[in-house]
């Protein structure tokens, strides 16, 4: 097992990419802190965990509040001692997001406070978590728009994601003698409710789609694959890495007939 005896947080455990990290982090062996906002989301998904003989706790906690996050890290080592991997993975992409003159200062606001505060605070409270086990892994949740900009405006988003993408190669240089290795995982475009919702027409998700060369969406499985590489000590030689796994939309400007 790949993650034997590891502790792992996730945030955003009860849907998408954080759920189906959850998932495959038990099944590796991890015991697994499951975070959400969400409470019926994060405790199904716990409840998954320990129907499949997995080890997990639930924890609410609204990761762009200071206060939850301190509490997501204490809970979760004194629950099971230590915390080895920290998955900051909650984000949001919001239906009103759109260019500069139509975005909302209420959209643009919300979108920092979670996707980037919520990443900042993880590690805020996190990274002595990590250091009082020796060192472990941070993976933060960019995309591939931190790279591109998205033809199909969402400003805050987008802008949201540059930072942490740059947040983390300054991490990962700053704790990289610790022993704690910070990578941003950069998923491109994948069939999960958040980006469906907003991809909500069929015109919207040709113009996505017609820019990926392997002509589809990913699977949020397939971005778990990648996370567990960056946690586990497979990746021991991987920092400050923007891991793209994004099905190739960042290599072409154009796709194959
Ligand atoms: P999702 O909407 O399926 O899941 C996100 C989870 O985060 C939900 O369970 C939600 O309740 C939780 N959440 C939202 N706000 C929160 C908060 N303030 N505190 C705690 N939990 C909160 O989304 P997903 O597609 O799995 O996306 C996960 C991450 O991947 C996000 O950071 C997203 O920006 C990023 N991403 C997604 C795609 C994609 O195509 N879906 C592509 C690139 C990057």
């Amino acid at each position: 097992m790949r993650l034997q005896n590891k502790v792992a947080l996730i945030t955003g455990a009860g849907s998408g990419i954080g759920y189906h990290t959850a998932l495959l982090f038990a099944k590796e062996g991890a015991a697994v802190a499951a975070v959400d906002v969400n409470e019926a989301a994060g405790q199904k998904t716990v409840q998954e965990i320990e129907a499949a003989g997995g080890k997990a706790i639930f924890i609410r906690a609204d990761v762009s509040k200071a206060a939850d996050c301190e509490r997501m890290i204490q809970t979760t080592e004194s629950t099971f001692g230590l915390l080895n991997v920290l998955f900051n993975n909650a984000g949001i992409s919001h239906a009103d997001d759109d260019d500069a003159i139509n975005t909302s200062e209420d959209v643009w606001d919300l979108t920092m406070q979670i996707n980037v505060k919520g990443v900042f605070l993880g590690c805020k409270y996190g990274i002595p978590a990590l250091r009082r086990a020796g060192g472990g892994s941070i993976i933060n949740t960019a995309s591939f728009v931190a790279t591109l900009g998205a033809a199909t405006p969402q400003l805050a988003y987008t802008a949201s994601k540059g930072a942490v993408l740059s947040m983390t190669r300054e991490l990962s240089a700053i704790h990289a003698r610790e022993n704690i290795r910070v990578n941003a995982l950069c998923p491109g475009p994948l069939r999960t409710e958040l980006l469906m919702k907003y991809l909500n027409t069929d015109a919207k998700k040709q113009r996505r789609l017609v820019h990926i060369p392997m002509g589809r969406f990913g699977e949020a499985q397939e971005i778990a694959n990648a996370v567990l590489f960056l946690a586990s000590d497979e990746s021991s030689f991987v920092t400050g890495a923007n891991f793209l796994v994004d099905g190739g939309i960042t290599s072409a400007y154009t796709t194959p007939e």
